[in-house]
Order: structure tokens, then sequence, then C-alpha cells
């Protein structure tokens, strides 16, 4: 559970971060080459697929603050 949702949370390791990413939950770049998370929801009316495509990269310790 996450901001009152259900979430699929997977870690990506160092190697697996290739590019950079916006975090949600702090607004600054998740930069290449550093172990995150990738979440994205579960319980999504649009199905998986639209689900997938709404990922978002995660700083570790912002996903442990929480979303806002
Ligand atoms: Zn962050």
């Amino acid at each position: 559970m996450h901001a009152g949702r259900e979430w699929n949370v997977q870690p990506v390791s160092e190697a697996q971060a290739l590019k950079a990413y916006l975090c949600p939950g702090c607004g600054l770049e998740v930069a290449p080459g550093v172990a995150h998370l990738v979440a994205w929801r579960a319980d999504g009316v649009l199905g998986d697929a639209a689900d997938l495509a709404g990922r978002r990269h995660w700083h570790t310790h912002c996903w442990r603050l929480g979303a806002r």
C-alpha cells in the first residue's frame, strides 16, 4: 500500500539504471547508475498496459517517505 493505493514496485539495480528519470517524490532527477525503484499502479481501471505505461521511477528514500 502506498498513498492509499495498491502499487507494484520493482527495484532497479545500479546496472539497470541506464537513463535519468524524474522522481515524482521530490521532483529531482534519478541519475543513471543509481539504484532506485520503479512503481506502477496495481489497481488501474485502464488495464495493465496503461498501468505499465504510467510507471514512475522513484528514489528509494522518496518512495519510503511516501507520495503526496
Ligand atoms: Zn526523489
